[in-house]
C-alpha cells in the first residue's frame, strides 16, 4: 500500500464526499456542526458510508474493509470534518478500535468485531478514564478476574463518550496487582448491552448528553475479547492513542468556524481580524503535513507515538487560536447554542483535555525525544 499522495490529493475520494456531504446537507438530512466528529451522531448517514466503502477502508477486504492507505483514509476524514457531517457513530470504532485489533487481536475477534465497525453495525465507546484516573491512565483501577471461559470485570469509567448508544466498548482493565502500575493491564472488547453494565449521564457545558459514566459490576467476557496479550495493555494502548492523536479532528473540529469567520472578514475592513485569520490558514496547511506525516508514518507500519502527540499538542493551540479569533467579532456577542459558533464555543473548553492534556503531551513528546 504506496499512496504518496500529497495532503490535497485523492480527488476522487474527496470528490465522493463533497457529493455525499452536499446531497446530504441539501436534503436537510443534517446541517453541518463543529466538532461533528464528537457530537454529531446517526447512525444512518455511518450506514451509508459504511454502504460505499468509506469507513474501514484501510482494514482488510476479508473484514470488509477497503485496503486503502491511511493517507487515502485522510483524504476522507478531512472532507467529513471540513463538511461538519455526523460521524461521530463510527469515529472511535473505525479510528482506533479496529486498527488496534488488526494489530493485536486474536483472528476470532477480528472475524467478530472489524466486519461489525466496516458496517458500522458496531458502535464502540472508550472506556479508559476513571475517576481516579485520567491523565494518569495506569492508574485504572477496573479490574477482570479470571473466569472459566473468560474473564469478570468490575469498575466504573467516566467520561465515556456515547456509552448509552454504544454496542461495545473498549476497556482499559487491570488484570494484575504490580508494584510497576503500567505492568499488569489488559486490554478488552465488552458488550454494552451484556448482564452488569450500567450507564449514568453526564450532561456537558452545552447541556449535550454524550458523556457517561458507567459501572460494569462482574461483566462477563469471552476469553477472545482480550486485544493482544494479557498484561501487556499499557504498551498497546500507548500505540492506539497514536491513532486517537494523530488524526484530522485535531486539527479541524473548529473548521466551519474557520471558513465562517473568512467569508465574513473578508466583506469588512477589519485588517487585524483578516491578518490573524491569514496566519491561521497557513497554520492550517502546515498541521494538514503533520497529519499527512502521521498517516504515512501508519502505512509505513510504524505507531507513531511522538508524531501524533506533538499533532494533538500543535492542533490544540490551533483550535484555541480559532476560538480566540471568533471571541474578536460580533459573532459570538449572543451564540444561539445550536448554531456553529455557539456549539464551537461550548465545546472548546474540551478540545485541550480530551485525548490528553498539553502537559501529558509535552512529557510523552520530551520522553521519546531522549529514546531517540
Ligand atoms: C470532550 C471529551 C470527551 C472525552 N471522551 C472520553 C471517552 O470517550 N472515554 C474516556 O475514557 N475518556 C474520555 N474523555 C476523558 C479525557 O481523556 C479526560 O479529560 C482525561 O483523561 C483527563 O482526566 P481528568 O478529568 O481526571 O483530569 P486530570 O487527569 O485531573 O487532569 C486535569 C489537568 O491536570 C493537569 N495534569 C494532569 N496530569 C498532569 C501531569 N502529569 N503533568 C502536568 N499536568 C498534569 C493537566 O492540565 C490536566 O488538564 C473525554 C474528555 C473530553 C473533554
Amino acid at each position: 500500500m504506496n499512496h504518496p499522495a500529497p495532503p490535497e490529493g485523492c480527488s476522487a475520494l474527496r470528490t465522493q464526499v463533497r457529493e455525499l456531504t452536499a446531497s446530504w446537507r441539501s436534503a436537510g438530512r443534517y446541517v453541518a456542526r463543529s466538532d461533528s466528529w464528537l457530537r454529531s451522531f446517526d447512525l444512518e448517514f455511518s450506514r451509508e458510508l459504511a454502504a460505499t466503502g468509506l469507513i474501514a477502508m484501510t482494514y482488510p477486504k476479508e473484514f470488509g474493509g477497503g485496503e486503502h492507505s491511511n493517507v487515502e483514509r485522510l483524504a476522507v476524514t478531512e472532507e467529513l470534518l471540513r463538511a461538519g457531517a455526523p460521524v461521530a457513530a463510527h469515529w472511535i470504532g473505525d479510528r482506533q478500535i479496529g486498527p488496534a485489533i488488526l494489530r493485536h487481536g486474536g483472528r476470532e475477534l477480528q472475524e467478530e468485531i472489524l466486519p461489525k465497525i466496516a458496517s458500522a453495525e458496531a458502535v464502540f465507546c472508550l472506556g479508559m478514564s476513571e475517576p481516579e484516573a485520567g491523565s494518569d491512565l495506569a492508574a485504572v483501577r477496573t479490574s477482570a478476574t479470571p473466569v472459566r471461559g473468560g474473564w469478570l470485570v468490575s469498575g466504573h469509567k467516566t467520561w465515556t463518550s456515547h456509552a448509552h448508544r454504544a454496542t461495545h466498548a473498549y476497556v482499559l482493565a487491570r488484570t494484575a496487582q504490580t508494584e510497576r502500575k503500567h505492568e499488569g493491564l489488559t486490554e478488552f472488547v465488552l458488550d454494552m448491552h451484556a448482564d452488569g453494565v450500567s450507564t449514568t449521564p453526564i450532561p456537558d457545558l452545552a447541556g449535550e448528553h454524550h458523556f457517561n459514566e458507567v459501572r460494569f459490576e462482574e461483566v462477563f467476557v469471552p476469553a477472545h475479547r482480550v486485544i493482544g496479550e494479557v498484561g501487556n495493555g499499557w504498551r498497546q494502548v500507548v500505540e492506539q492513542l497514536s491513532f486517537e492523536r494523530g488524526g484530522a479532528e485535531r486539527v479541524l473540529s473548529s473548521y466551519p468556524v474557520l471558513t465562517a469567520l473568512i467569508t465574513r472578514t473578508a466583506e469588512g475592513h477589519d485588517t487585524e481580524l483578516r491578518s490573524l485569520l491569514g496566519s491561521l490558514v497557513a497554520r492550517l496547511a502546515v498541521l494538514r503535513r503533520l497529519c499527512w506525516e502521521v498517516a504515512r508514518c501508519l502505512d509505513s507500519g510504524k505507531a507513531p507515538v511522538q508524531e501524533a502527540a506533538a499533532l494533538k499538542y500543535l492542533g490544540n493551540a490551533f483550535e484555541r487560536d480559532v476560538i480566540d479569533a471568533l471571541r474578536r467579532t460580533d459573532l459570538c456577542r449572543d451564540p444561539s447554542p445550536d448554531g456553529i459558533y455557539g456549539q464551537a464555543l461550548l465545546a472548546s473548553p474540551g478540545f485541550g483535555l480530551r485525548g490528553g492534556a498539553a502537559e501529558v503531551l509535552l512529557s510523552l513528546i520530551s520522553r521519546q525525544e531522549t529514546r531517540s
